[in-house]
């Protein structure tokens, strides 16, 4: 049996969860909200490893819609950003669909036909909401079937008691800025394989005080004003992206500093300086990842794993060490979505092939070729420098302004799509991501494309999705 409903959203992370109540307040229910796991909360929920939490103001990092007055610190614990998305998701509860796999979607007869793992859907609108780090990326390593202890992604974090183990951690970006100190307050030995030394700058955490909560609750302006500062203070960093003199050497310098102020030792600070400019992968925020490099139980091996043998693992260098547990923080498949495989548009098109030459969609979020499909946090529609839930409720309001269109099929011409992503081309060539001298994931690698990222400000982004704009569509 089918069951047929206007929408369907795919993903129950923040993007869906955010799609859905906007339907259901404005009195539209028919629709559901597909997840394959068997819980909400997309990447808050499968990353739940040692010290995981967001490196966004929690008042930024959180629906404008459903606020929350006692956010426990500046920055969130990951655990309480789940307990929130869980919260907001009871308001959708009996549209969610958990255990829900989708399999592939078809685009016939003016509708989407979704097959999934329970059973088949049929709607006129297909909002893809997976979220961009939600494909684990696994680097392919010589020998680790031989590995006697366990290997996993950080995403994929098994609880155990690290007491007397030797660990290696496999990257050093976000995720593993984070987990690294807490993995030495337990561990044996720690080893970090570092393929790139990230740029690190201090972290302004601090627990908001029993009266600050009750003022936010009392006073919801005093909560709406932060949102408000925290926003307009976080646009303030795009300017070192685009490298506005001052500002690239000021961010630069930071970083330098917080190094010198934690390593003293100058070899280990230069194999922990970086040889590209700052901004061109992430910025990362802690307080403690460099001064735990210092610790006589951490050892910071500057290159990357190359091979396993047993227990032995060979870097790069050629330095072997001795591990029990190995932790891959190596990131997640962002510019080749491997969702994409299973979306066939207008006249059987397959999405992944017409993302061949990198991720393109018109507004960040409609593709030529694939009617009445909307990607949330897809192309061009992360940030690097201010909050994702921004851009996700902007793409969220595009979509809302699209459904009330009178038109029962909308397909974005591919000159739109076309005189739009060679605006991003644009807008990205001085920046600091395509010519700050890094590799990363922001950028697709066949096409060396900024892909990810949307190159401008976060209210520039806003401003563009503000209307839909029908004159783009066939
Ligand atoms: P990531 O930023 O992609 O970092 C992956 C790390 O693994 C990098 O150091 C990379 O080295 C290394 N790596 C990847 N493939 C490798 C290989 N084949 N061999 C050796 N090293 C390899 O991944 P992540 O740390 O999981 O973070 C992903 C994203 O999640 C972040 O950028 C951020 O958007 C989000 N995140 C956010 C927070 C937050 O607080 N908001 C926290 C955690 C994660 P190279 O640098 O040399 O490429």
């Amino acid at each position: 049996m089918t069951v047929e409903v206007d929408t369907v959203i795919v993903g129950a992370g923040f993007a869906g969860i955010g799609m859905g109540i906007r339907l259901a307040r404005r009195g539209d229910d028919s629709f559901v909200v597909l997840e394959r796991a068997a819980d909400v909360g997309g990447t808050w929920r499968d990353n739940t490893y040692p010290g995981v939490a967001c490196d966004i103001p929690s008042h930024l990092y959180s629906f404008s819609f459903a606020p929350k007055h006692d956010w426990s610190r500046f920055f969130a614990p990951g655990a309480e950003i789940l307990d929130y998305l869980r919260h907001c998701a009871l308001e959708i509860a009996d549209r969610l669909r958990l255990g829900t796999e989708v399999l592939d979607a078809r685009w016939v007869d003016d509708r989407w036909h979704v097959s999934t793992t329970t059973g088949d859907f049929s709607c006129a609108t297909l909002v893809m909401a997976v979220g961009r780090l939600s494909e684990p990326r696994m680097p392919p390593t010589p020998g680790i079937e031989t590995f006697p202890g366990e290997a996993f992604h950080s995403s994929d974090w098994r609880a155990r008691d690290l007491a007397g183990t030797r660990v290696g951690v496999v990257g050093t970006g976000a995720s593993a800025v984070q987990l690294v100190p807490r993995l030495a307050d337990e561990a044996r030995s720690v080893v970090v394989f570092q393929r790139s030394a990230p740029f690190v700058v201090p972290r302004p955490d601090f627990a908001y005080s029993a009266a600050d909560i009750r003022g936010f609750e009392q006073n919801p302006r005093s909560r709406e004003t932060l949102r408000s500062e925290l926003f307009w203070g976080m646009e303030t960093g795009f300017a070192a992206r685009v490298g506005l003199p001052g500002h690239l050497d000021s961010l630069r310098q930071t970083a330098r500093d917080h190094l010198e102020a934690q390593v003293p030792d100058p070899a280990l600070r230069a194999d922990l300086t970086p040889h590209y400019e700052i901004g061109c992968k992430r910025v990362l925020l802690s307080n403690d990842y460099y001064r735990t490099l210092t610790l006589p139980t951490v050892t910071l091996e500057p290159s990357a794993l190359a091979a396993v043998d047993g227990e032995r693992a060979t870097a790069q260098s050629g330095a072997h060490h001795d591990l029990d547990v190995l932790v891959f923080a190596t990131g997640f498949l962002s510019t080749r979505p491997p969702f994409a495989r299973r979306i066939f548009g207008r006249d059987g098109a397959n999405l992944a092939d017409a993302w061949s030459g990198g991720m393109v969609a018109y507004a960040s979020t409609t593709v030529h070729g694939f009617p009445n499909l909307f990607v949330i946090d897809g192309p061009n529609a992360s940030l690097g420098h201010n909050s994702a839930i921004v851009m996700i409720e902007a793409q969220i309001g595009y979509v809302l302004a699209a459904l009330d269109d009178d038109a029962a099929v909308l397909e974005v011409s591919l000159e739109a799509q076309r005189r739009y992503t060679d605006d991003l081309d644009a807008r990205a060539a001085d920046t600091v991501w395509l010519g700050g001298g890094c590799e990363s994931w922001y950028v697709d690698a066949s096409t060396g494309r900024l892909t990810l990222l949307w190159p401008d400000l976060a209210y520039a982004f806003r401003d563009r999705l503000a209307e839909f704009d029908r004159a783009a569509y066939l």
